[in-house]
């Protein structure tokens, strides 16, 4: 029963990113079954998941394509790994695939168990790269306030999470941040187009302050996810690649969450018009059927690495793993076959945007925008001024307590509420979720008066 289930879980299970207290006292929800965007928990509660799981069932749930890779290369070789000059057929596809769908500067890819280990990556790749290029004082990753990059160490310093920081004595050396791109935080008096020029010139003044021949990288995601779906103003990349191109540093794209169509586009940097040098991948790689991550490594980098540099210390176990690979080259194949990233940019993507719109009329809602299939909605208690909730008020909470209840998965960050539906979705049920975020704005607004 779920009573059992919840019992066992609060005894035993140790959930990431969770008030372990607070588990315990109401008790987790238990989901058992998936299909197309639903989920049913322990209860029979039917669910639309807005959020894709975590960002990732990019081609929704109950794909029996991806389910036949898995079980054939279970079957035909369960393991082997990449290390010492070996290689299993899976992982080459697949490495030659991700070659032909991502920009033509990535030729290479360096296979990693998740987003994070693929982060982590970066920053010892990176520092390898100007060491070889005998320029070693260049180690500083430049990033941004409020990113998410991962929970390893170096996942966690990239990040700009300050909760996260303020758990083991983060950041470690060698990475700072600057302000993120958010307009209704920073932007105020200008327009948003200005704004994104300033905000990107606080990394050409980061650049300066520490000297350029100090710094390695900077790495943002194209929009920032988990940091709320924190869409920079059109003005703002551009302006990124032109400083990073002037002082010779290097660009590294987060795509874990923009990355496999979620912007309209296979990579957000498409959507955003920049060039990369290194781009992050995981989740919608797999769409999630399986972990696999990864970091595409552009030329000016694999040169130097396959050229000057011996061996690179560094790899994991399931670096390449053959099953992972082996979802993940069915996961894309069917992307393709269903014309996936076609239908967020020319259907889906610019519907949801329409029907976001309209959520400005609400009382409660001060801004509501999306980008492909990611939106946030910005509650405010006046919506004219932007003055926020209190923060003990914990609107974002209380609107995701209505949506859990009404059957509907958001996410809340603070007061944005935040949705990643599965690429698959269709207008009929884009309209049926905006139902349901309506209907949970009202009875978020119903509290909040009360
Ligand atoms: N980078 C971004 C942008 C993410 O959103 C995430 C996870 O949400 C990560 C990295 C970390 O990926 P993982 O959880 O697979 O380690």
């Amino acid at each position: 029963t779920t009573r059992e289930w919840q019992a066992a879980d609060a005894a035993h299970f140790l959930h990431p990113f969770t008030d372990f207290q607070a588990l315990s006292r109401k008790g987790a929800r238990v989901i058992e079954r998936a299909e197309n965007i639903y989920l049913w928990d322990t209860e029979g509660h039917k669910i639309l998941d807005a959020m894709s799981g975590l960002w990732c069932v990019n081609v929704g749930y109950g794909q029996q394509a991806l389910v036949d890779a898995a079980t054939a290369q279970l079957k035909q070789l369960p393991f082997y790994n990449a290390f010492f000059q070996t290689a299993t057929p899976p992982a080459i596809e697949l490495a030659e695939l991700l070659a032909e769908v991502t920009p033509p500067q990535f030729q290479h890819v360096f296979f990693s168990g998740s987003g994070s280990e693929g982060n982590d990556t970066v920053v010892r790749m990176v520092r390898r790269y100007w060491d070889l290029l005998g320029q070693p004082e260049r180690q500083v990753i430049i990033s941004r306030d409020n990113a998410y990059h991962g929970s390893t160490m170096a996942g966690a310093s990239l990040g700009g999470m300050s909760g996260m920081h303020a758990q083991g004595g983060l950041p470690i050396p060698g990475i700072v941040h600057i302000g993120q791109p958010y307009w209704h935080e920073h932007g105020k008096g200008l327009s948003r187009d200005e704004f994104g020029l300033v905000a990107a010139r606080w990394l050409e003044a980061k650049i300066l302050e520490l000297g350029p021949e100090r710094v390695a990288a900077f790495i943002g995601e194209p929009i920032q996810g988990a940091g709320g779906v924190i869409i920079p103003p059109a003005t703002y990349w551009p302006e990124v690649q032109r400083i990073c191109d002037q002082y010779g540093i290097l660009l590294v794209s987060d795509e874990v969450i923009c990355g496999f169509g979620r912007t309209g586009r296979w990579f957000g940097c498409e959507t955003m018009g920049t060039r990369p040098d290194l781009m992050t991948f995981a989740k919608g790689v797999t769409s999630g059927y399986v972990p696999l991550g990864g970091v595409m490594v552009g030329e000016r980098i694999a040169k130097v690495l396959i050229e000057k540099g011996g061996e690179f210390n560094h790899g994991y176990t399931y670096s390449g793993h053959p099953v992972a690979c082996a979802v993940a080259l069915a996961n894309i194949k069917l992307m393709r076959e269903l014309k996936l990233v076609e239908h967020v940019r020319d259907d889906v993507g610019p519907y949801l945007a329409s029907q976001f719109a309209t959520l400005r009329d609400h009382p409660l809602v001060a801004d509501a925008e999306s980008c492909g299939l990611m939106g946030a909605i910005l509650l405010a208690k006046d919506k004219a001024t932007g003055t926020p909730f209190p923060e003990s008020v914990e609107i974002g909470m209380v609107c995701r307590g209505h949506c859990f209840r009404e059957g509907l998965i958001m996410r809340a960050v603070g007061d944005r509420m935040i949705i990643a539906p599965p690429l698959v979705i269709t207008r009929q049920q884009i309209d049926e979720m905006m139902g349901l975020i309506r209907r949970c704005l009202d009875l978020t607004l119903a509290d909040a008066k009360a």
